[in-house]
């Protein structure tokens, strides 16, 4: 019996992760073929890294092609696309080393985006400098304001960048730009994104592409000719890549101009 994809890139995670981080490439293939829109990633990452209401990480976008009776719909995740030439990092006033987001290139996160929250100063120059759309500045809200309690998971922990995280006071996200990060303090403790986790259709791939056993490397392989980025015209150099029939310049629409 064949083994499950994500039993697969568990074991092709666990390599990557002895691997040095300038042999590693962190890559994300989403088959827009198997998306069925469920969303649970985008609820299931949104549950993972504390997001305010309506802010999210990853969400799923959905377009309509076609005419009655031959109407097809496509769904479109939109996570960060980790770019090799990331436009947010370059609209970022606070430069530097050290400063509130650059392109990594040591340790687990080499090749992620990541912000410090306690370097960002919230001046969203980020926000619309990335053409995907997928920063925002944290509203500080939570989704049980206005009933009765304020639940106490919406304050509990989270782990984003291996830090603990709680969504109030000083060096946290609140006011500042935040965004999907692969789920960096995931892979440093041996587990995958939680989208890729948590997607029931296993239209997610994630891993070392520069490792020729593992699924992702071998799925691109076997279908250079079909991938497609985002905006590919950007000239943003996404990590993320899509397979499936349809043109995905439909999505153009959910994205700056
Ligand atoms: Fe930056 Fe947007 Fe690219 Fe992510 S997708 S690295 S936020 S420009």
């Amino acid at each position: 019996m064949e083994k499950d994809i994500l039993v697969r890139m568990q074991e092709d995670l666990e390599r990557a992760l002895k691997r040095p981080a300038d042999k590693r490439r962190w890559a994300m293939l989403l088959d827009t073929r198997k998306c069925t829109t469920c969303s649970a990633c985008t609820v299931a990452c949104a549950s993972e890294n504390k997001l305010p209401p309506a802010q999210w990480y990853r969400p799923v976008w959905e377009e309509e092609l076609g005419s009655y009776p031959k109407i097809q719909r496509i769904s479109l995740p939109r996570p960060c696309m980790q770019c090799d030439k990331p436009p947010c990092v370059t609209a970022c006033p606070v430069k530097g080393p050290d400063g509130a987001t650059w392109k990594e290139t040591k340790g687990i996160g080499a090749g992620i985006v990541p912000i410090n929250y306690a370097k960002c100063i919230g001046c969203a120059k980020c926000v619309p400098a990335c053409p995907y759309g997928a920063r925002f500045i944290d509203s500080g809200r939570f989704h049980t304001d206005g009933t009765p309690e304020l639940m106490k998971y919406e304050k509990g922990r989270a782990f984003e960048y291996g830090k603990v995280l709680v969504r109030e006071g000083k060096n946290q996200p609140v006011g500042n730009a935040r965004k999907c990060h692969f789920c960096q303090h995931r892979l440093a403790n041996g587990m995958l994104p939680q989208c890729i986790t948590s997607c029931v259709c296993r239209m997610g791939y994630f891993g070392d592409e520069s490792d020729p056993e593992s699924l992702i490397a071998q799925t691109i392989a076997a279908n250079k000719a079909k991938l497609q980025v985002l905006k590919k015209g950007a000239g943003t150099l996404p990590r993320v890549y899509y397979l499936g029939n349809a043109d995905l310049s439909i999505f153009n629409k959910h994205l700056k101009a």
